[in-house]
């Protein structure tokens, strides 16, 4: 889904949240593994202060796993439960279960003394477009999963799906509104495929992104393309259209279809698993 904010929608979504978050025990908050601090936006921390905090890596099989590791730590360090996973697949989905009951455990066992037994814990999914909350929510609740009815105190058409006896999900996700005013996180988030491609042009966000292999990934473009490494990322562009045979009409080299390709194959992959900021940038969460 590619999408464009205005400052309309997002004081709507921002009123939307809030009335939402009021329902809940729990923020389940998707980012992209790939770029965990630019696929996030640290306002949902004001707007879930005083709530239990999961934080979902999604992604996961596109992203670099030792930095994953990384990242997963600097987050628990932070105070957030934190689980990696694919969307798409059922693995991980147990361990979700049992993070959110350690992440409740506070709540679960202040009902029990007051005498509340069995109420089950009630959770959101929340993130930017794209980072894969409907997906999530599919699997993580699977088809055995009944819907329950309104209930009272609930906004007329929500609806909560009940996991186990245990858990509920609201069944509409949160909508995060990413924070591109920042140009790095937009690039960024255009390199993943989150944004429209036109805050920069195909071309320029190719040349960016060869940069960021070139220096973060050594080797990976040599054994993707076949082409001698240099740190001129044009003379990369020209060698691997040369390589692919990215020509115009006219057998003249089109860098512009090999910088398509170079980022298609990167957003789906093919190119490798990458992850491309760290905490360590200083981008405080
Ligand atoms: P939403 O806008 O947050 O609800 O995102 P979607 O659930 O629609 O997912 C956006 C795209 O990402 C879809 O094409 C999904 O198939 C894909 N996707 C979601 N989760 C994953 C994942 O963990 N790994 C990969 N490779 N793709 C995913």
């Amino acid at each position: 889904m590619q999408f464009q904010w205005y400052p309309g929608h997002m004081t709507k979504a921002k009123r939307q949240m809030q009335e939402d978050i009021k329902l809940i025990d729990l923020i389940i908050e998707l980012v992209d593994a790939r770029i965990p601090f630019s696929s996030r936006n640290p306002d949902i921390d004001e707007l879930g202060k005083n709530k239990a905090r999961l934080i979902l890596m999604n992604k996961a099989d596109l992203a670099d796993a030792k930095k994953t590791e990384i990242w997963s730590e600097y987050f628990q360090s932070k105070g957030y439960f934190v689980v990696c996973i694919d969307a798409r697949s059922k693995n991980g989905m147990k361990a979700i279960q049992n993070t959110i009951m350690e992440a409740c455990k506070e709540k679960i066992e202040r009902d029990r003394r007051r005498g509340i037994k069995n109420r089950p814990v009630r959770a959101m999914v929340v993130g930017i477009p794209n980072v894969g909350k409907s997906t999530f929510i599919n699997t993580f609740a699977g088809k055995a999963c009944t819907k329950t009815g309104n209930k009272p105190g609930v906004t007329k058409g929500k609806q909560w799906i009940r996991l186990n006896k245990n858990v509920e999900l609201l069944d509409t996700p949160g909508i995060l509104w990413p924070k591109f005013e920042d140009q790095m996180v937009g690039l960024r988030l255009a390199l993943i495929g989150s944004i429209k491609d036109e805050i920069l042009n195909t071309d320029e966000l190719a040349l960016e992104l060869l940069k960021i292999l070139l220096s973060e990934y050594a080797g990976v473009l040599k054994n993707r393309y076949d082409v001698e490494e240099t740190d001129d990322a044009v003379k990369m562009l020209e060698l691997i259209a040369d390589k692919r045979n990215c020509r115009s009409k006219g057998n003249e080299l089109d860098y512009s279809k090999a910088a398509a390709l170079v980022i298609d194959e990167f957003r789906s992959g093919k190119t490798g698993r990458f992850t491309i900021e760290m905490p360590s940038e200083g981008q405080g969460v």
